[in-house]
């Protein structure tokens, strides 16, 4: 009983001067909440005293758990430069700068500033477009999976969409071509094989319902052997022989020429547009190394009809994907792609990932034992199955720990590892120079 009476009070508990830098509001519901569960403690005599410089660290450590941000930095040492669960596409400091000024304060994003009218919000990145790319026209989307949807939803519904057998791909993140396809609306025509698909298989599918030739990008698998599909531009050449739609989602999206021959099946936007397709679509922060967005490209009178679908009202993109998108877009124009770190990643040389493998493992010399190997990285996000190239990695070892321990113990500090062969290796391919400090520190840290 007596300790009951020592409880507290909320009001007086809370005008401590220790919570004058918080939200008294939050305080006051952790305060109310710690006191309550105090209150039900001493009813079952779980507690024998009260302690109150206790109770006050409870609530700041409580406020300090709950405003925390969730979403934190991480080094990404895993070599896969395009990881989804790491955010894909990094952006610079210097991008962000440029749309600062812009996104804090009011702007045109749909508004025409000659006319005085309203404007249009995908207006500001089709002249950009359209110029890098020679599109007739352009749009933008929250992400390509949704570009996907609303390009079958607009032209397909109730009608025949052709797809390949070997392109009825499951991309992660539970994106199902055939799937997306019903949920659109759009008949599934699945033609061909899971290993061959050929130009009669798309000619002989056509009938008076078929709306759309669709071809879509392998993303993460590939089929070795006896194989064949259909090029591209052989699809667009039976698509207007028939007078209907021809529509790549190409997903990765690489807007220039990549190296170590990754794309040499897979021809750039660049070069797929030289073929005047009908519409295309790719991830904008895939190996584009922008935001989250889906683009889509092709034909005005296609893109045109498109945009009178109400769904695009749901899949619109906000003013930050778009000035940074177009900052992105106007590096490519103007050749800065060191502005794009995704690029700036991928033809890193191996002798720079050499140089600063060495830096960290002579800062490291008496902490931990580690080896510089040559190794290959994938480059991940769907982009080109199976595709590795070149990397150096510095392989971590401590006493006698298993690699699954040192990698959990560097996971927890924000260092993400891969464990290859039985070895915790740092891939210096992902990982960015301004980083290596900041590893060194992390790693002394562990094993202190
Ligand atoms: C990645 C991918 C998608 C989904 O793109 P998001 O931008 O992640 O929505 C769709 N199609 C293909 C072929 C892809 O590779």
């Amino acid at each position: 009983m007596t300790l009951l009476k020592q409880i507290p009070k909320v009001d007086k508990f809370i005008k401590n001067k220790i919570f004058e830098n918080y939200s008294s509001k939050l305080i006051t519901k952790i305060a109310k909440d710690k006191i309550n569960k105090l209150r039900e403690d001493i009813l079952s005599n779980n507690v024998d005293n009260i302690d109150e410089q206790r109770l006050i660290d409870d609530v700041i450590s409580e406020y300090e758990y709950i405003t925390k941000p969730s979403l934190e930095k991480v080094i990404n040492a895993t070599g896969i430069i395009v990881h989804t669960n790491l955010g894909r596409s990094l952006i610079t400091q210097k991008s962000f700068d440029k749309v600062k000024s812009l996104v804090s304060s009011y702007n045109n994003l749909e508004y025409d500033l000659k006319k005085g009218k309203r404007g249009e919000r995908y207006s500001h990145i089709v002249k950009t477009l359209q110029n890098l790319t020679g599109c007739e026209d352009a749009l933008v989307v929250n992400n390509n999976a949704s570009a996907v949807f609303l390009i079958l939803n607009t032209f397909a519904k109730n009608k025949e969409a052709v797809v390949s057998r070997g392109e009825l791909v499951e991309i992660g993140g539970s994106f199902r071509v055939p799937e997306v396809m019903s949920q659109s609306g759009a008949i599934l025509k699945e033609i061909g094989t899971t290993n061959k698909t050929h130009k009669k298989d798309y000619e002989e599918a056509i009938n008076s319902n078929t709306s759309i030739l669709m071809k879509v990008h392998k993303s993460n698998y590939s089929i070795e052997g006896f194989t064949s599909e259909v090029a591209l531009e052989d699809i667009i050449d039976i698509a207007n022989k028939n007078k209907v739609i021809d529509y790549y989602d190409m997903g990765s999206g690489h807007m220039i020429d990549l190296p170590y021959n990754l794309d040499k099946n897979e021809p750039s936007i660049l070069k797929i547009m030289q073929h005047n397709p009908s519409l295309i679509s790719f991830s904008g922060d895939k190996l584009l190394g922008s935001v989250q967005a889906g683009i889509i490209l092709g034909k005005k009178e296609l893109i045109k009809q498109i945009k009178k679908n109400q769904l695009l009202r749901m899949l619109r993109v906000d003013k930050i994907t778009l000035s940074l998108l177009e900052v992105h877009l106007n590096s490519y124009l103007k050749d800065e792609l060191e502005d794009i770190p995704t690029l700036k990643m991928l033809y890193t040389s191996t002798q720079t990932l050499n140089k600063r493998a060495q830096y960290i493992k002579e800062n490291l010399q008496n902490i931990c034992n580690c080896e510089i190997i040559e190794t290959s990285s994938l480059i991940g996000g769907g982009t080109t199955p199976n595709r590795k190239i070149p990397t150096i990695a510095l392989s971590i070892e401590y006493k006698d720990f298993k690699p699954n321990k040192i990698e959990e113990l560097l996971r927890k500090n924000n260092l993400i590892t891969r464990i290859e062969n039985e070895k915790v290796l740092l891939d210096f391919r992902s990982i960015q120079e301004a980083e290596l400090d900041e590893i060194v520190t992390i790693i002394k840290k562990v094993f202190k």
